[in-house]
């Protein structure tokens, strides 16, 4: 799991923990990407445009600059299949991707993009993307059912 390390120091911990945490309950989680850099960001984007075309790379895959992998407090969490190279869009109805929305909050992060909340977020439900906010946002949030943007007041 290197690329935890790469996270600035508060979120990797929490997400250690998290995932330690879940290991104890059996679910097994793994880290997809952390930490991007601008360059890969631009590998990502270019490569999906190539595949989906431009209107549905700009819903899932930030341009490059824009995205909260850059800034190293995202995650894209997986289980086993993902990590093994499965693509993962139906994560949320795993075992694992269940865990995790009832779960993430308990280390200070919050589902990012959650389905009810596509036209706040601006974003395509993705129930595989944390991000990390501390304890005590992410509780707040996740027991008034807020994403970011109405937490910060933006929308
Ligand atoms: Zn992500």
């Amino acid at each position: 799991m290197k690329k935890l390390f790469m996270m600035p120091g508060e979120a990797a911990r929490a997400l250690e923990n998290l995932f330690a945490y879940a290991g104890k309950q059996d679910i097994n989680l793994y880290g997809n990407s952390g930490y991007r850099s601008y360059a890969s960001q631009k590998q990502v984007y270019k490569e999906r445009i190539k595949k989906v075309g431009k209107k549905q790379a700009d819903e899932y895959v930030a341009e490059p600059g824009a995205s909260e992998h850059q800034t190293g407090l995202a995650m894209d969490v997986t289980n086993k299949e993902g990590a093994q190279g499965r693509l993962m869009l139906d994560f949320g109805q795993t075992r694992e991707g269940k865990w995790l929305k009832a779960n993430v909050y308990r280390f200070g992060f919050i589902m990012r993009y959650p389905k009810e909340k596509e036209s706040i977020t601006g974003y395509n439900y993705e129930s595989w993307h944390i991000r990390y906010v501390g304890v005590k946002a992410a509780k707040e949030m996740f027991n008034k059912n807020l994403v970011l943007e109405e937490y910060l007041g933006e929308k």
